[in-house]
């Protein structure tokens, strides 16, 4: 049997603007119709980050509430994956979706340097978004940005704060963080799967690198991540015309690799996501 792959679609995120390329989500209408379009193209999970009316990046509840309850209504079985990213986001608003009970939310495990900034994720942060999500059981997505990462997750496993199986997302790509090479990720499997046996993973590259880390992804039994979110274009010439163009281009590799595009139901069973909210 193909092994089912999950496609995560980060539709927006903290970045990209619509002078960088016009497809991307902004307002609350778009983020919903771009979702729509990438869930029919594939994607079983999709990563919301909200803006203001200025196209800034924010924390606001009520955005956040509209935009999942608009996707909920046109694809109602998606697994909804808010963020609680740091981009032009003050620390203490950073948990505000998960007031909102999302599915899965991302939480980072250490911190980082940006291109031009320091991606901050101070340990009492850390734990305070933890817990929430536990409380709330909401399925964190472990985002990795370096190695030390793996074992700070590990650290909330034992201590009870993230629950087992742990999902995990590497991020390669950044300016500043890791580059993307095979080996780097192979270590990272390695490690992580050391100390979380049941792991599942997500291998997400930046910009040019989105294709390569996915076929990396596909090659080595993880699952995918794309989006205008990571990535504007479709290829070295061409802008991305709209999110559903890259899970389109991610299903097609999947293809490639013999594997098949998981569903919203496979993807929650790959996740062992056993409440239904
Ligand atoms: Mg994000």
């Amino acid at each position: 049997m193909n092994r089912p792959v999950i496609i995560t679609c980060a539709i927006t995120g903290s970045v990209p603007q619509k002078k960088d390329n016009p497809a991307v989500p902004i307002t609350v209408n778009e983020q919903v119709e771009s979702t729509h379009e990438a869930y029919e193209a594939g994607a079983s999970i999709v990563h919301i980050h909200v803006r203001d009316d200025d196209g800034k990046p924010c924390s606001d509840v009520n955005k956040f509430e509209l935009v999942i309850s608009g996707i909920k209504k046109f694809c109602p079985d998606i697994i909804i994956q808010t963020s609680t990213g740091g981009r032009g986001r003050d620390a203490n608003k950073r948990g505000s979706s998960l007031v909102l009970n999302p599915d899965m939310a991302s939480l980072a495990t250490g911190s980082v340097n940006f291109p031009h900034s320091v991606y901050e994720n101070s340990p009492d942060l850390i734990c305070d978004l933890a817990k929430t999500m536990l409380e709330k059981n909401i399925k964190p997505e472990i985002e990795i940005f370096d190695l030390s990462m793996i074992y700070n997750a590990y650290h909330l496993v034992k201590l009870g704060l993230i629950p087992e199986p742990v999902h995990m997302q590497f991020i390669f790509g950044i300016k500043n963080g890791l580059p993307a090479e095979k080996e780097i990720l192979e270590i990272f499997i390695r490690e992580a799967q050391r100390y979380l046996p049941k792991l599942t993973w997500t291998a997400s590259g930046i910009g040019r690198h989105q294709i390569e880390m996915a076929r990396l992804s596909l090659s080595l039994g993880g699952h995918i991540r794309t989006g205008l979110e990571d990535n504007i274009r479709l290829d070295r010439f061409n802008l991305a015309p709209s999110n559903a163009a890259l899970v389109v281009q991610a299903a097609n590799l999947c293809e490639d690799f013999g594997c098949s595009v998981a569903n919203p139901r496979e993807a929650r069973n790959l996740l062992s996501m056993t409440v239904e909210k």
